[in-house]
């Protein structure tokens, strides 16, 4: 008996998701000591966690025999309070992933559609395969989203469109006026997924009060995550802003727990810990700052990024990505997402960015320039 035959078709012709590879699995596979090994791959918070974060996670480790609030009241009422938005406007997610399934099993089923961007990230197509619906991918623009292209690619069938602003995995930034003008022009029976992993990362001058617009918009969808600037990705949490009837139907496909209390704890305080939030910034700035000028020093062209990673030519991004990993330097190679040339690095420390610098001339010398 063959059992994948027994799963949907649409299931089998999903493309598993490639993850970062872990310290661990590295150190085994190339017998180079853990602590010898940077990971520059999933786009993690090069300062750790938080220790607010951390002494809130301490005290709900003494309550873990508990179930969590499956309601996630707390979390939520720190939500609604930061960014002034009703609590029936909010669900939390086990990491906002968690979420963007949730919406498409809410809203997506053989017969309807989903649009996103080239080069998007993999869980848009993902979760709209998993629930038997069509994929509608539209050419990037730049390496961004070609907002008109995708505009025009809605169809009577399409119930979500899914952008990540900004990008990944190639950090590409759509200016606000311009998601604003597609906004007012998408279809009030068209669902608009907003993905703002990386907004704080943003230049100040860049940014704009998305939250704001969800009462203009009754169709569009905030999706926001812990796992990035906040410092908590082992953690899995993230949480969503929309209206709350599509919040309700969200409600009623989530799993009744699906976020522990650690990561409840957790994100409550990270929320509240602004100072720790500026120190990510700060250091990612500075660190773009210092990776561009060493891969423009090395002859690379890279595509301009606005969040907390950066996208390079390589000329052939697996080989790079082999060669770097030898040197104990851990970068994501993205052929799967049809950049087969490049690969895309986060920004780590100081420290971290010059080691990376130097294993990739290494490494160029190696396989050759692009
Ligand atoms: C990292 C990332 C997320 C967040 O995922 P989590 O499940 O919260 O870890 C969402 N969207 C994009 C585009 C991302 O890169």
């Amino acid at each position: 008996m063959n059992y994948t035959e027994l799963a949907p078709a649409y299931v089998r012709a999903i493309a598993p998701y490639l993850p970062g590879k872990p310290i661990s699995e590295v150190a085994r596979e190339l017998g180079l000591k853990e602590s010898e090994i940077i990971k520059l791959a999933s786009n993690e918070n090069p300062l750790g966690t938080g220790e607010k974060a951390k002494a809130a996670m301490r005290k709900a480790i003494e309550e873990a025999h508990l179930y969590p609030d499956g309601a996630g009241f707390e979390l939520k009422q720190a939500i609604a309070k930061k960014f002034g938005v009703a609590m029936d406007g909010i669900v939390i997610g086990n990491g906002s992933n968690d979420l963007l399934d949730y919406i498409a099993m809410a809203f997506l089923a053989p017969g309807v559609s989903a649009v996103y961007g080239q080069h998007c990230f993999a869980v848009y197509p993902i979760t709209t395969l998993a629930r038997g619906a069509t994929g509608i991918e539209v050419p990037a623009k730049a390496y961004g989203s070609d907002l008109d292209g995708m505009l025009k690619a809605i169809r009577p069938d399409t119930r979500l469109v899914f952008v990540a602003n900004p990008n990944n995995p190639t950090g590409a930034f759509s200016p606000y006026d311009e998601l604003r003008a597609f906004l007012k022009k998408v279809p009030e029976n068209v669902i608009v997924v907003l993905d703002e992993a990386y907004n704080d990362f943003l230049p100040q001058e860049l940014r704009a009060d998305t939250v704001a617009w969800l009462k203009e918009f009754p169709n569009l969808v905030l999706t926001r995550t812990f796992c990035k600037i906040y410092g908590l990705a082992g953690l899995r949490v993230g949480y969503m802003l929309a209206g709350p009837q599509i919040c309700d139907m969200v409600n009623r496909v989530r799993a009744p727990f699906n976020v522990n209390s650690i990561a409840q704890a957790a994100a409550i305080a990270a929320l509240g810990d602004e100072e720790f939030v500026a120190r990510g910034y700060a250091n990612n700035r500075a660190g773009m700052a210092q990776i561009e000028a060493g891969i423009k020093a090395l002859g690379l062209s890279f595509i301009p990024s606005f969040a907390n990673f950066i996208t390079m030519d390589v000329g052939n991004g697996p080989v790079v990505f082999q060669a770097l990993l030898k040197r104990g330097v851990i970068v994501r190679p993205i052929a799967n997402y049809g950049l087969p040339r490049h690969v895309r690095v986060t920004i780590g420390l100081p420290e971290e960015n010059a080691r990376f610098l130097a294993a990739l001339k290494e490494a160029l010398a190696e396989v050759g320039e692009p």
